[in-house]
């Protein structure tokens, strides 16, 4: 037989079996033992288990590195948990089995319960229905590794345990998340499908996706579709494991995009996809031309005609998925009323008058339109982009604006308005969602779908707040496996070994501690009057921080940081790494001001979803509105709070390459990825313990043809039958533990010596 052929010899006939991993995994030949006869070639069958004679016993021999029930070749394409290799500590095995794997289409590996993804940027065969079903109701171990078995294993957990279940996915933009994220839904859909009644609920559920992506989504230099706003989604099921419902929540959606873009970034989908897809009569009704350059805020549009082409057909589907929705005819009129009129008011001309003050002409078309579509007074709009009134102690003073102010102003609104009106859509889906039967809900499975951490070559507000939000993953992460671990251990009776590990908590506190973090640093100095400015909160932090181990400055003692840092940055040392942060338009962003005239207006429109937005803020509250970050670290502690009374199942995504392009791995790229997203940390977490653990009934299936003692069958307690066979591959003490239930083996080379040990 030549090396890395693989024949597997038939003892008797038993299930399951034998799971190709890999597409070139051609040429498997399978034996009938007494009568070696090819049964199967199962080239091009990857995933695809193989049943044989229906219940067979498979007895592998001079396989290589054959793993479990799934042919793996160690040598060609990697293990399938990273627990498996040896040197687990270093990143450059890690990174070299993800790339063996990622060569041969294997795109998913685990590290223990973990699933690591790497984006293929290609369609595989591996998400057919065909595939779909081989994990119906399967052990991690029994299938390759796959999205499907986390979302079968936390489905499982749901119906049979009844504990809650969240599946986290994260990574850097472009690495997979969304796509991850609706293979899970599809998954589910999938699973359920023999259920009664669940075919509204779940259209719906799927249906969400395509109108969230079109209005929350845009063209990115990193991702052609990139989620601008963080998803956690709750599917609800009743007591029959069937999905009853859903409830969305949205994080920060990016606002500033709807005003400005990079070169070569697009804006928002909806707005091309309006004006692409939409007919003749709405785009009149609108007074929208036929060409996103047309519009100040779509300038960057970048598109050609197969782009255009593209958009069209998406903004069917966007119509489809409303109706899907049960979004109302006038509802969609007043939603496309408002993005048409976000472009409009993007054209908005100011003058600047014999005062020096900015001004808008009577007769500015765009201006006009917006009023008609928003159903506002024209005047009373015009006059409240270029005037603001300030109520200073009972008296009301209204200051004209000067043409930057009013420029301002105006994007204000555009962002507000889009803004609100997204947070509407997702309330506006989960009325929709909402299960019809609450009596009979049971539990849910919550898809936390958020942007990854951040690291550009200049950093601002938003990035810390993105990485704020992963340290506070990172730290739920840290408290959630540690105490998984630990959970399980007490749970077999083995003694809890203490893991050494690094807890970011102190990073967590650094940012958000009351009074003394840096977010009640900057919220004291954007609600002190006066004189306060970027710089004055840089100096706040400079001088109550210093020193701090993660925190550093121009002013820090180490003379490299001294020379390398701005005198308008500061940086913070994230688990991830080091984040340098310019604070300019820190104390904008966060305050997020709209003038009160604005608002006021606004909450006088006829469209009513506008008026609905706008109306519950308090206008006459002497009260200040929540600064953008207290309003995002609230709700984040929610999340948090949410996703601690949950079990979670981990999805960390990981993009290949920076040209979203199939068949390359830039290691380097991957390398950073790997550190960021704590995977090497992770591992040895997983390894400070037992590397590998089995109920003692799926070891001694596996294993009983080692000895004579329980070859053919044990007679006996499956844990006795283990204990036998321990003795006889004479494992070291140290190499393993009994449980209650399951043995622990510590190291991997044993189970590669016991696999190895069928190679008589
Ligand atoms: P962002 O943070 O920007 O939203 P993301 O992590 O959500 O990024 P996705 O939008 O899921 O990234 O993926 C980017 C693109 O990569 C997809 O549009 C798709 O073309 C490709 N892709 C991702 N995952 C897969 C997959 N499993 N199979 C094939 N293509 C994929
Ligand atoms: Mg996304």
């Amino acid at each position: 037989m030549s090396q890395g052929e693989s024949v597997l010899v038939v003892e008797q006939p038993v299930q399951p079996v034998l799971v190709v991993e890999s597409a070139q995994e051609a040429e498997v030949t399978v034996h009938i033992r007494n009568e070696p006869e090819v049964v199967t070639d199962v080239s091009n069958k990857a995933g695809a288990s193989i049943l044989l004679n229906g219940n067979a016993l498979l007895r592998p021999v001079s396989v290589q590195g054959m793993m479990e029930h799934a042919l793996v070749h160690r040598e060609r394409v990697g293990v399938q948990d990273f627990v498996l290799l040896e040197d687990f500590r270093s990143e450059a095995a890690f990174i070299d089995n993800l790339k063996k794997r990622f060569n041969e289409n294997i795109i998913y590996t685990y590290i223990g319960n973990v699933l690591i993804s790497v984006n293929p940027y290609k369609n595989l065969p591996i998400y057919t229905e065909e595939k779909t079903k081989l994990y119906f109701k399967k052990a991690f171990f029994e299938a390759p590794p796959h999205v499907f078995a986390i979302a079968d294993n936390a489905y499982r957990s749901l119906v049979y345990e009844h504990r809650e279940q969240c599946i986290l996915i994260s990574g850097e933009s472009g690495s997979g998340k969304t796509e991850a994220s609706k293979k899970v839904l599809e998954y589910i859909a999938a699973r359920t499908n023999h259920l009664r009644n669940v075919e509204t609920v779940k259209d719906k559920l799927l249906q969400s996706n395509p109108l969230l992506e079109a209005f929350g989504n845009a063209k990115t230099h990193r991702n052609d579709n990139s989620s601008r706003f963080g998803k956690y989604m709750d599917i609800q099921f009743n007591y029959e494991g069937a999905p009853e419902g859903g409830h969305i929540l949205n994080y920060l959606l990016e606002k500033s995009r709807v005003v400005s873009q990079m070169a070569g970034e697009r804006n928002f989908h909806i707005f091309y996809q309006l004006i692409a897809g939409g007919d003749q009569e709405l785009l009149k009704s609108l007074k929208l031309q036929g060409r996103p350059e047309a519009y100040k805020y779509t300038t960057d549009a970048a598109s050609g005609q197969n782009q255009r082409n593209n958009d069209a057909a998406q903004f069917r589907l966007v119509q489809e998925a409303m109706k899907v929705i049960e979004i109302s005819e006038s509802e969609q009129a007043e939603i496309f009323q408002i993005v048409a009129s976000v472009l409009h008011l993007g054209n908005a001309k100011f003058v600047q008058n014999e005062k020096g003050y900015a001004e808008i002409l009577s007769h500015d078309a765009n201006t006009g339109n917006v009023a008609e579509l928003l159903k506002v007074n024209p005047s009373k709009l015009r006059e409240a982009l270029t005037n603001r009134t300030i109520n200073a102690r009972g008296d009301v003073v209204s200051t004209p604006l000067d043409l930057e102010q009013a420029q301002y102003a105006r994007d204000a609104l555009a962002k507000a308005i889009y803004d609100k009106h997204f947070s509407w859509l997702v309330s506006r889906l989960n009325a929709s969602l909402a299960p019809q039967n609450k009596e009979t809900l049971s539990s849910v499975i919550g898809i936390l779908d958020i942007y990854g951490f951040e690291i550009f070559p200049k950093n601002s507000f938003e990035q810390f707040c993105i990485n704020f939000c992963n340290e506070k993953l990172q730290q739920l992460f840290i408290q959630l496996t540690l105490k998984q671990e630990q959970e399980e251990y007490l749970r077999e009776g083995i003694e809890w070994e203490p893991v050494e590990y690094f807890n970011n908590i102190v990073i967590c506190d650094l940012i958000e501690a009351r009074h003394t973090g840096i977010i009640s640093i900057l919220d004291d100095e954007c609600l002190r009057p006066g004189d306060a400015s970027d710089l004055s909160f840089l100096e706040k932090l400079n001088q109550k921080l210093e020193p701090h181990a993660h925190y550093k400055s121009h002013r820090s003692s180490d003379v490299k940081t001294q020379k390398t840092m701005g005198r308008d940055e500061f940086c913070l040392v994230h688990y991830a790494g080091e984040v340098t942060y310019n604070v300019g338009t820190f104390l904008e962003k966060n305050n997020d001001l709209l003038f009160r005239d604005i608002q006021s207006l606004m909450a006088s429109s006829g469209n009513t979803i506008v008026a609905s937005c706008f109306k519950d803020v308090n206008l006459t509250s002497k009260k200040r509105p929540e600064t953008a970050i207290t309003q995002f670290k609230n709700s984040l502690n929610e999340l948090i709070k949410i996703l601690s009374s949950k079990e979670p199942s981990y999805i960390r995504c990981i993009k290949p390459n920076d040209f979203k392009t199939p068949m390359q791995f830039d290691e380097k790229l991957v390398s950073h990825q790997v550190k960021y997203l704590g995977l090497m940390e992770n591992l040895r977490v997983r390894r400070a313990g037992f590397a590998y653990r089995r109920t003692y009934e799926t070891f001694l299936e596996r294993y009983k043809c080692l000895s004579v003692d329980t070859w053919p069958n044990f007679h006996g307690a499956a844990r006795d039958g283990v204990q036998k066979l321990v003795e006889v591959l004479n494992f070291e003490k140290e190499e393993y533990r009994m449980g209650n239930t399951k043995i622990f083996i510590r190291f991997p080379k044993t189970l590669f010596e016991t696999e190895d040990a069928f190679q008589i």
